[in-house]
């Protein structure tokens, strides 16, 4: 079995699934290995690239289970709590079928619940931090159940706390997610407020809008299972307005949205911009119909992709002097 969505085989000194609270902290108290080699939490693999043999433990969780908690009569909110182990688009197509609404521009992204506070999965404008409530852990080192609330979680762009101050030391178990049971679509995406309208709809049911946002996601990305990929590989660097005003003046089609802490420039056109998008390494590649996204072209290892990525940043550098951050997590 593969458990990854780039497709690359892999190999871990352990493998282990948990389903059960009590097996987790069975683990977490009693077992030496998990405490003195590496451990490694996995959810779906579809933000991985496994570039070696990894000398330790991988850990995959598959608790399941989706609830309602609490209804807000006031504020005609939910509370609604997800197991980690749950594939991350049968719980919005659950939210969508008990008319709990937010989710639905996060449809179809690959992966588990338990990977969206780490990763804030983010699409179309909706990331994971605004709708989620808290989020319900295990800390490794102790097996102590600790809930974070979600100004605890210090939510950025694709960035969490579990992946900076407190990587790799605490275990998502579940996910308390704040849904509304009214409905109001978000179109602020324009492909996404194009196809609505292309498609004769005027006001999108969610089932309608979930489904667009998947249409759209699929033509413009690989699907995992035709094609290996872990999605867009880069972040969207953020620059500040000086370096903005200078790039805008030398390449003004090039495509920036303002941020909080200057712009966000689009990876993607940074990266065909430098030539690279369709070609490739070895058996790896830049996708043809999006730069950002690199694709297994079949049998491509890990060090295969990480070659591929540096050229790639290489030549990002040299062009516009912008350093590219991996978003994909390479093990
Ligand atoms: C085709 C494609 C499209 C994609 N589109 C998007 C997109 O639109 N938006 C987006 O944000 N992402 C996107 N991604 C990336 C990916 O879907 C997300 O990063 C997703 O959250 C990864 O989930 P996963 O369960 O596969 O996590 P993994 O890739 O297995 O792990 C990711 C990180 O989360 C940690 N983790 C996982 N589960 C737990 C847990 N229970 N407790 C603690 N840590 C945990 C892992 O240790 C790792 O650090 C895409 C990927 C693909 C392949």
């Amino acid at each position: 079995m593969i458990y990854n969505t780039f497709g690359i085989p892999a190999t871990a000194d352990r493998y282990i699934t948990v389903s059960a609270k009590d097996e987790l902290l069975d683990l977490l108290q009693h077992d030496t290995l998990l405490h003195t080699k590496p451990f490694f939490v996995l959810g779906g693999g579809s933000n991985i690239i496994f570039a070696r043999h990894y000398p330790g433990t991988i850990l995959h969780l598959e608790n399941k289970g989706i609830h309602l908690v609490q209804e807000l009569p006031q504020s005609q909110e939910v509370l609604v709590e997800a197991s980690a182990g749950e594939n991350w688009d049968s719980f919005v197509q659950h939210c969508i079928a008990n008319g709990w609404h937010g989710t639905e521009n996060l449809a179809a992204i690959p992966g588990t619940v338990g990977a969206s506070p780490v990763q804030n999965v983010g699409a179309y404008g909706v990331e994971a931090k605004d709708i989620i409530h808290s989020v319900h852990t295990f800390e490794v080192s102790t097996g102590n159940e600790r809930t974070f609330s979600r100004d605890e979680c210090r939510f950025g762009y694709r960035d969490s706390i579990f992946k900076k101050e407190l990587k790799g030391q605490y275990i998502v178990w579940s996910v308390t997610f704040r849904l509304s049971r009214t409905f109001t679509p978000d179109l602020r995406y324009k492909a996404i407020a194009d196809a609505i309208a292309s498609s004769g709809i005027e006001t999108p049911t969610p089932q309608q809008l979930a489904d667009t946002i998947a249409s759209v996601r699929w033509a413009k990305l690989p699907r995992p299972e035709e094609t290996g990929s872990a999605g867009s590989f880069f972040k969207n660097p953020v620059v500040d307005a000086t370096q903005y005003e200078r790039l805008k003046a030398e390449y003004p089609d090039m495509v920036a949205y303002p941020a909080a802490d200057g712009y966000k420039l689009a990876a993607g056109w940074l990266i065909e911009h430098t030539g690279w998008k369709g070609r490739s390494l070895g058996r790896c590649g830049v996708y043809s119909k999006q730069a950002l996204v690199l694709v297994n072209l079949g049998g491509c290892t890990g060090q295969e992709v990480i070659n591929l990525a540096d050229a790639v940043t290489a030549d990002v550098y040299k062009k516009f002097g912008i350093t590219l951050e991996k978003e994909a997590i390479i093990l």
